[in-house]
């Protein structure tokens, strides 16, 4: 029995000083400028949404990379799916 499990799964991350709601479902993938395009990419025909994306500095979340998932460069963007977008 899973009565007590929200449906969805949500979350909030810390942007811009206010709290945004994200899907869970979806992973919180960080890029650096030269890895953008290719990892946007990869999300879009992966799951099948298209995230939004932030600018790294803006977002103040202990869980987020500070670094490129391809290459481990500083993280320039992050890529996440907001809930209800
Ligand atoms: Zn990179």
């Amino acid at each position: 029995m899973k009565d007590g499990q929200a449906e969805s799964n949500s979350k909030t991350v810390q942007i811009q000083g206010s709290a945004v709601e994200i899907l869970g479902d979806f992973p919180v993938q960080v890029s650096c400028m030269e890895h953008f395009d290719q990892i946007l990419d990869e999300y879009v025909d992966q799951y099948e949404v298209a995230p939004y994306t932030y600018k790294r500095s803006d977002v103040d979340e202990p869980g987020v990379p500070a670094s490129c998932k391809k290459c481990g460069a500083a993280g320039v963007v992050v890529l996440l799916k907001v809930k209800g977008s």
